[in-house]
C-alpha cells in the first residue's frame, strides 16, 4: 500500500525530496531556511504551521547537529507531529441500537463528492456491510445518474427522487428504507451549490433534521479538493460552519503537488482528514494515516 501511495503522491513527493535536499546541505544558512519556508508555503501547509515546523527543525538540527544527525529521521518525526498522529481518524459508519449508520457527505460541487460516495460504498461493501446510497443532490439530474452508475458498479442500491425535488425528502426516504430493511450504513450524497450561507444552512439543516427523525447522523464527511488550495479551504469552511463536520475526505491528492493542505485543513477546520482520494477509479480511496502519508512524501 505504501508503494501505491508513493506512486500516487508523485506530485507531493517533490515536497519531501526538496526538503530533504535543502536540509542536507552542509551549511544551513538563512538563505537555505528561507528556501525551506518557501517550499512549505508553496505546498499549502499554511503560514503558522510552516513557522512552527521551521522553528522546530532549526532547534533540533542545531542541537543535534553534526555529521551524525539523521536529517531524514528528524524531518520525518516533525512532519508526522505536524500532521498529528493522535487524531481519531476512524470513520463512524455504524448506527446505534441496531439502526443504520448514516454518513452525510457535503462539499462544493466538483470537489469529488459523488465519486467519494461511490468509492466509500465500495469499501463498506468489501467489509461486508449492507449499504444504501441516497442521491440527495436533486438539482442536477446528472448527479443522480452519476451516483446510479456508481451504485451499479459497486453493487449497491441508490434511492433517488424527482429532479428538482426536495433533497431532504430523498434523504428521508433513503434512511427510512435503511431502517426498515435493517441495512448497516446509508450514505447520503448532497448538493454542493455555493449559495449564500443562510440558504446552505437551511438546506443542509433540513436534510440533517429529517434524517435524525429516524436515525442519528453518525458521520458528516466534508469533501475537499486538494488542488484548490486556500480558496477551496475558504469554501469548505462555510460548510463546516453550517453543519458539524466530523471528518474530511481530501480528494485529488494524486493530482496535486500540495500535500501540505492536509495540515492546513486540519488546523483551520479542527477536524481530522479521514480519507484521501488518490485517483478516479473505484479503489482509489484510502483511509488516511499520518505516518504512511509522511513516508510517501519522503519517498
Ligand atoms: P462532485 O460534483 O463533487 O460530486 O464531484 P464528482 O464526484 O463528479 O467529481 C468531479 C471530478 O473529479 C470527476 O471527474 C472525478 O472523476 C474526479 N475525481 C474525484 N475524486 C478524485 C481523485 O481522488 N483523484 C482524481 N484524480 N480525480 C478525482
Amino acid at each position: 500500500r505504501l508503494v501505491r501511495l508513493r506512486q500516487r503522491l508523485a506530485g507531493s513527493g517533490t515536497l519531501g525530496k526538496g526538503l530533504l535536499g535543502l536540509l542536507s546541505r552542509e551549511k544551513l544558512d538563512e538563505d537555505t531556511w528561507e528556501a525551506i519556508e518557501d517550499l512549505l508555503l508553496g505546498a499549502d501547509i499554511g503560514v503558522q504551521p510552516t513557522q512552527e515546523l521551521v522553528e522546530r527543525l532549526r532547534t533540533r538540527l542545531r542541537v543535534e547537529g553534526g555529521e551524525a544527525t539523521d536529517v531524514r529521521a528528524v524531518l520525518r518525526e516533525e512532519l508526522i507531529t505536524l500532521v498529528d498522529p493522535t487524531m481519531d481518524r476512524s470513520l463512524h459508519v455504524s448506527g446505534a441500537q441496531g439502526g443504520p449508520g448514516v454518513v452525510l457527505v457535503v462539499g462544493v460541487n466538483g470537489t469529488g463528492k459523488t465519486t467519494t460516495v461511490g468509492k466509500l460504498a465500495r469499501i463498506l461493501v468489501a467489509e461486508e456491510r449492507s449499504v444504501l446510497l441516497a442521491a440527495a443532490d436533486t438539482f442536477r439530474a446528472a448527479a443522480a445518474d452519476q451516483l446510479g452508475t456508481w451504485g451499479e458498479r459497486v453493487g449497491v442500491e441508490v434511492v433517488r427522487g424527482p429532479e428538482g425535488g426536495d433533497p431532504a425528502s430523498v434523504a428521508f426516504e433513503a434512511v427510512k428504507d435503511g431502517v426498515e430493511r435493517g441495512v448497516d450504513t446509508v450514505v447520503v450524497d448532497t448538493a454542493g451549490r455555493l449559495q449564500n450561507k443562510q440558504g446552505l444552512m437551511d438546506e443542509l439543516g433540513k436534510v440533517k433534521r429529517v434524517i435524525e427523525k429516524q436515525a442519528p447522523v453518525s458521520e458528516v464527511l466534508l469533501v475537499l479538493d486538494a488542488t484548490t488550495g486556500q480558496n477551496g479551504l475558504i469554501q469548505a469552511k462555510v460548510f463546516s460552519e453550517v453543519v458539524d463536520v466530523t471528518g474530511i475526505a481530501l480528494t485529488k491528492l494524486d493530482g496535486s503537488a500540495k500535500g501540505g493542505i492536509v495540515v492546513a485543513v486540519q488546523r483551520q477546520l479542527g477536524v481530522p482528514v479521514k480519507l484521501v482520494g488518490l485517483g478516479e477509479g473505484p479503489d482509489d480511496l484510502a483511509p488516511f494515516d499520518a505516518a504512511a502519508f509522511v513516508d510517501a512524501l519522503l519517498g
